[in-house]
């Protein structure tokens, strides 16, 4: 088996078995766990106190308990997170870590501490208005107050140095996963829509120092071969998050393959460069300042058309996807304006709803079908 296949595996069997990879992480690294909810969540400072920070984006499992607390057009990744907290999933986390972006996160920061009581919750709110100074301060305000949080956790103060660490392994990992989405798109073909998905989603449960030496050996590894020629439809995909994974064994079938992305789980993450000035904390808040085109983020002028639309030029992309989580209502009130911009561009448009616990693929198979012959 080559070098290269080795590591990709690596990463896919981490995303593909969460508890596992964090079990493992949790030992090797001799720390606990903290959970972090989409999006944004500050996993610096949970680093920075020498927990694991773990991503919750809701997984496959039947709903029998969390129907108790949110109603059934909750998003599904809510929907998933409360009821693996309610069978016990989560108990060996720390804490959860929720931030406040929509609706159903507001609720869920106070359901979780009925239904979860047996794992603390710590609720962290961004501000509408983060391009003034008043909403900077007030982000690292909050930030602040999620340190103090931990801190109490924890029995221990985190240092001021401790936390520039985990923010220079944060950014060296963020600076890492540009280059490898920059250097994937010559290789659709060994790094195709499910495999890119994979890789990038296995940082969420992995140690970042461990989880950026992998990506990259991956990128040397890539680098050292040819570009491959593919002869498929590129797209760019947007959305909260591109699954469940079945979907993505449709669009491999289908030779659609993502040259770039805008899922929350995925490039936003880590697609804004931190600025040089500052301490890690302004750092930190400075990231979410600079962040454009996100659903979740308040811009007057909505950017998001418009980056979509860039980012087709520049990955040399035919279409673009938008897998929409149901019901994600910041993301769907989104997609009527960047519908309309894509259409008078004159970019091709394909629109998938899915769930977490979604078991037929056929309507989508024929939809992805036909968007690709159309387009080939
Ligand atoms: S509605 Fe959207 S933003 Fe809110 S929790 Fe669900 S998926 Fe996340």
């Amino acid at each position: 088996m080559s070098e290269l296949k080795i590591l990709i595996d690596q990463l896919q069997n981490a995303a593909l078995n969460p508890g596992e990879a964090v079990e493992k992480a949790v030992k090797a690294a001799g720390k606990e766990a903290v959970g972090c909810f989409p999006i944004y969540t500050p996993e610096e400072i949970v680093y920075a106190a020498g927990y694991l920070p773990v991503g919750m984006w809701g997984g496959k499992t039947e709903i029998k308990q969390a129907d108790k607390y949110l109603q059934s057009f909750c998003c599904s990744i809510m929907r998933t997170n409360i009821e693996y907290g309610m069978n016990g999933t989560y108990d060996s986390l720390k804490a959860v870590i929720i931030p406040a972006f929509c609706d159903t996160l507001k609720c869920v920061c106070e359901n979780w501490k009925v239904a979860v009581p047996q794992v603390p919750v710590i609720p962290v709110v961004y501000p509408q208005n983060r391009l003034i100074e008043s909403g900077f301060r007030y982000l690292i305000d909050e930030f602040n107050r999620v340190k103090n949080e931990i801190e109490k956790i924890k029995g221990e103060i985190i240092s001021d140095e401790k936390l520039e660490e985990a923010f220079d392994i944060y950014e060296k990992y963020r600076e890492k996963m540009r280059e490898f989405t920059e250097v994937a798109k010559d290789y659709p073909v060994t790094i195709n829509t499910k495999v890119r998905h994979l890789i990038i989603k296995a940082a969420y449960f992995m140690d970042k120092e461990l989880y950026t030496d992998i990506i990259s050996n991956i990128i040397s590894e890539l680098k050292n071969m040819p570009a491959e020629e593919f002869k498929g439809t590129r797209v760019v995909a947007t959305g909260l998050i591109g699954e469940p994974v079945e979907l993505l064994d449709v669009f491999v079938k289908n030779n659609v393959a993502v040259a770039a992305d805008d899922f929350a789980q995925e490039s936003r993450q880590f697609r804004v460069p931190a600025r040089q000035e500052g301490t890690a904390m302004e750092k930190m808040a400075y990231r979410i300042v600079d962040q454009r085109g996100c659903t979740f983020l308040y811009e007057e002028e909505k950017t998001k058309g418009k980056m979509l639309i860039d980012m087709v030029e520049k990955s040399n992309s035919d279409a673009v996807v938008v897998i929409m989580m149901k019901f994600c209502d910041p993301e769907e009130f989104d997609y009527p304006v960047i519908k309309e911009e894509l259409e008078n561009a004159g970019i091709p448009l394909l629109y998938i709803e899915t769930d977490m616990q979604m078991d037929s693929y056929e309507q989508v198979r024929t939809r992805v079908q036909s968007f690709a012959e159309m387009l080939g």
